[in-house]
């Protein structure tokens, strides 16, 4: 029928792979991520030629971990192309991931020709099965004239409600199939005046629920603010920063909610965490599950008689915590209405209130403590040393500040503390699911996203050999190198045994691993970094130059803990 409508019509012929393109532009796509190969190449090269940008991978589970982070930074679907059966099966670390963290992406992958279905086609899989307990929508084009319907699906669902995982499936026979270019044209803005607009709409948030809110925060005796990569996602800085400064309330970012108000600001509980949510009595909890990041908003960790107000775009979420009050709606709008509504009858705690005076002065303490620590010269490296020197590195840079990615356990943990977030979305790290792996894709979704911003990724060995192979673009690499997971050889003399004893541990990598020549054969730059001096020189010459970069940091593979203090998973 299709190709008959093309003779009709006389005009060129418009197949599957670059409808698909010319929807993916006009949904308003500008990036794409992913590994091509049958049946998608084409799909790729139209998408260039259409002004889609294609970040071409090695691996489809960093260009899926990629797509994730470009969704949460751009707060625009991430797009994700794969081709079929191992590659989709590669792409499911990305989309579950992007589930997890509540961030938009769509998995696109090609899939083989329908009329051989359960055949043992080339490359065979059941996608949409396979895809189902990691996407919230997933669309199957099933014949050409589906194909822009679905791609505005799924792209539109992905940012629906609270964000998170699609899937499209594109078979091969379909995108080998041909349309008429008016053809095209018309299904594209059929298409479009199809689409489900209230798909997208923000949730209408209850005022008598903001006046509640307000009477709980002006009437607490020790109220705290939490927000979490749903407020960074919701780009609640402002809205934030008004209604801390105006009530004097301190607040408690969550790892990735650090920036949104800069680390440094007088009421940044951060360094006073524990006291902070041991002794709050209301706590405004502002696009953040309370899971086990939160320690379930349970004790010992939060006093039992804690109020809790949590606000989601998530009915659901606020359905499973039964928090004392709920508030469905925008992080950003929410915290506008709740600013709106106490503007009305300001209150304002002041700075010599016992609350935040508690805090400030535990925050002081706490700070000057590791500071001491800081200020010791640990050669060989311990996590410390290195990370102080970073640190300060990364704030000389000023403003723009620089996009900060992190994973590995004793260095995303000493990370997080040491390392200062001045600026909204400035922090990727494993996120929700203690994901290790995603250093490489991150580095290069935050490179893309952000053009002006410089990307230092601090990692620990092992989750850099994830995705290593992933290091081609203007990024710094800073490799925490103990030779490991965890570090050195940590077993007890008698776990060592059996006809394997000789091996190295299951922890073990090889030691002195030379990963800073490994990026020469890119065309980068590598350096060895084992003291202060050589490693702050890495740092300005790799700053300034922002060419691929790998500084790998000799750290004493004893230092650090095993599990990375898996007992303070925040
Ligand atoms: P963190 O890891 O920083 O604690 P989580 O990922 O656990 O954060 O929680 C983020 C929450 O934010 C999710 O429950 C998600 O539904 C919610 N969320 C996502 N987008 C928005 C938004 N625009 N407004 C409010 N909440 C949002
Ligand atoms: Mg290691």
């Amino acid at each position: 029928m299709a190709d008959a409508d093309q003779e009709r019509s006389g005009s060129p012929a418009v197949d599957g792979n670059t409808l698909v393109a010319m929807s993916l532009a006009r949904a308003g796509v500008d990036r794409m991520f992913g590994v091509v190969g049958i049946p998608v190449t084409s799909l790729a090269n139209r998408a260039v030629a259409l002004g889609v940008r294609f970040i071409a991978f090695h691996n489809e589970q960093s260009a899926g971990y990629a797509a994730s982070a470009y969704g949460y930074l751009t707060g625009r679907t991430g797009v994700l192309l794969t081709v079929s059966g191992p590659g989709c099966v590669h792409g499911l670390a990305g989309l579950s991931n992007a589930a997890t963290n509540a961030w938009p992406m769509v998995l696109i992958s090609g899939s083989s020709d329908q009329s051989f279905t359960g055949r043992g086609d080339f490359q065979e899989l059941d996608q949409i099965a396979a895809v189902k307990p990691f996407s919230k929508f997933s669309a199957k084009a099933t014949d050409i004239s589906r194909i822009p319907a679905s791609v505005f699906s799924v792209i539109d669902w992905a940012v629906a409600g609270r964000p998170g995982g699609t899937y499209l499936d594109l078979p091969s026979d379909v995108l080998h199939q041909t349309v008429s270019e008016s053809e095209a044209e018309r299904l594209i803005i059929q298409a479009e005046n199809g689409r489900n607009k209230e798909l997208i709409e923000k949730p209408r948030i209850n005022y008598s629920e903001i006046q509640k809110a307000v009477e709980l925060l002006r009437k607490a005796q020790r109220p705290l603010i939490v927000f979490g990569k749903g407020a960074a996602y919701a780009r609640a800085e402002n809205a934030l920063r008004k209604l801390v400064e105006s009530t004097g309330i301190p607040f408690l970012p969550t790892p990735m909610g650090k920036g949104l108000l800069s680390d440094t600001h007088e009421l940044a509980a951060t360094a006073a965490r524990s006291l902070a949510i041991g002794k709050c009595d209301v706590a405004l909890v502002v696009g953040a599950r309370l899971n086990w990041l939160l320690h379930f908003g349970e004790p010992p960790k939060w006093s039992k008689d804690v109020k809790f107000i949590l606000v989601d775009v998530c009915k659901e979420e606020i359905d499973l915590r039964k928090p004392y009050l709920g508030i469905v709606g925008d992080a950003k709008d929410v915290v506008e209405k709740l600013h709106e509504e106490i503007k009305d009858d300001p209150f304002c705690l002041g700075k010599t209130h016992p609350w935040v005076e508690a805090i400030k002065n535990k925050v002081k303490e706490n700070v000057a403590k590791m500071e001491v620590q800081l200020a010791k010269e640990v050669v060989p490296f311990n996590f410390l040393t290195p990370m102080k020197i970073i640190r300060d590195a990364i704030l000389g840079m000023g403003s723009p500040a620089p996009i900060l990615v992190s994973e590995g356990a004793n260095t995303m943990d000493v990370g997080r503390s040491v390392l200062v977030q001045t600026e909204p979305r400035t922090r990727l790290d494993a996120g929700t699911w203690g994901t290790m792996g995603v250093g490489l894709g991150y580095c290069i979704a935050a490179a893309v996203a952000s053009p002006d911003r410089l990307v230092v990724a601090v990692e620990g060995d092992s989750g850099f050999g994830f995705s290593a192979m992933e290091v081609e673009l203007p990024v710094v690499v800073i490799v925490f190198n103990n030779g490991g997971v965890y570090g050195g050889d940590r077993r007890n003399p008698d776990e060592i045994s059996g006809p394997y004893k000789n091996d190295p541990a299951p922890t073990s990598f090889v030691p002195g691993a030379a990963y800073h020549v490994l990026i020469e054969a890119f065309g980068g730059k590598g350096y060895l970094a084992g003291t202060p001096d050589e490693l702050k020189l890495a740092l300005s010459e790799s700053f300034s130059a922002r060419k691929p970069t790998v500084i790998n940091v000799t750290i004493d593979p004893y230092a650090g803990a095993e599990s990375g203090r898996l007992q303070h998973k925040n």
